[in-house]
């Protein structure tokens, strides 16, 4: 039976599980794309391919050179560019292009959440509450947009201590890698006096710190995910692989 060459945009651990069950499946072959950024990439089961494509002619190019049958878009909900690269260059090459995305995270009861579009709005929003100690548990990229943060103190939590210093006058860093457990989130924003934690809706298992901020009443700056074009979607591996299945 023929098979078909499946290119999976990765990076995350949908893309990861995404390439696993493709590798054991009879009619599918997986390559994986990274984008590079990390050094080593954590490499998936099958082929792997790393670095950018130069925009969606290289990838829609790369997609005919390459006899790539359809597209899982399984990139991280935050990366801002690659699902819009992606659906222009399947559109230039005809091929069928599938979004692979965990679900968001939604407000619960107890929960006192305000959803933002960008940093700078949250930014306004920690300046205007009159919030003294603010969790921050993200990125060098995303600290960036705090730089000018003027009344509170910070306390922000990086992977490792290679991680260039943050851009905040008062800020406390502490180093740990998750996952987290309730009771640990919770302690550590009592311990620092925690009264506004900011993050990003990327979904997934690192929801610990929510039920903390509930569980003490502390309000949340949550960071809406970036517009995706509109494409069919999945929220999980089982269902991606019935998609493709249909296109057989
Ligand atoms: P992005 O803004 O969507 O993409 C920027 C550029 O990086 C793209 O135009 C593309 O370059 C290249 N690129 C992105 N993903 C790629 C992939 N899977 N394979 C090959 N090239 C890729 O993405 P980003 O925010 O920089 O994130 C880069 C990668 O890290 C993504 O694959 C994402 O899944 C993963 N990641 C991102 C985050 C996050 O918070 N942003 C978190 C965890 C993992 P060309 O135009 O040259 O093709």
């Amino acid at each position: 039976m023929r098979r078909h060459t499946i290119l999976i945009l990765g990076g995350t651990h949908e893309g990861h599980a995404m390439a696993a069950a493709l590798s054991d499946h009879a009619l599918f072959t997986p390559v994986s794309s990274l984008a590079g950024r990390t050094d080593p990439p954590r490499h998936p089961p099958g082929e792997v391919r790393v670095g950018g494509f130069g925009g969606f002619m290289g990838l829609a190019r790369y997609l005919g050179d390459a006899e790539i049958a359809a597209v899982i878009d399984a990139t991280h909900p935050f990366a801002e560019r690659m699902g819009w690269n992606a659906a222009t260059a399947c559109a230039l090459a005809g091929r069928p292009l599938l979004r692979l995305e965990r679900p968001p995270w939604r407000p619960g009861q107890g929960d006192r959440w305000t959803a933002v579009e960008t940093w700078d709005e949250a930014v306004a929003h920690l300046e205007a509450s009159g919030a003294r100690s603010v969790f921050l548990p993200l990125g060098g990229r995303d600290l960036d947009a705090f730089a000018g943060l003027s009344t509170v103190s910070v306390l922000i939590r990086a992977v490792d201590a290679h991680d260039p210093p943050p851009p905040l006058r008062d800020a406390t860093v502490i180093t740990a890698r998750g996952p987290f457990t309730v009771e640990g989130e919770t302690a550590l924003l009592r311990d620092h006096a925690i009264d506004a934690v900011v993050c990003r809706n990327s979904g997934g298992p690192a929801g610990a710190k929510l039920a903390a901020a509930r569980s003490l009443g502390i309000p949340v700056i949550m960071r809406r995910r970036p517009p995706r074009p509109v494409v069919p979607r999945v929220a999980s591996v089982p269902r991606a692989v019935s998609w493709l299945e249909t296109l057989t």
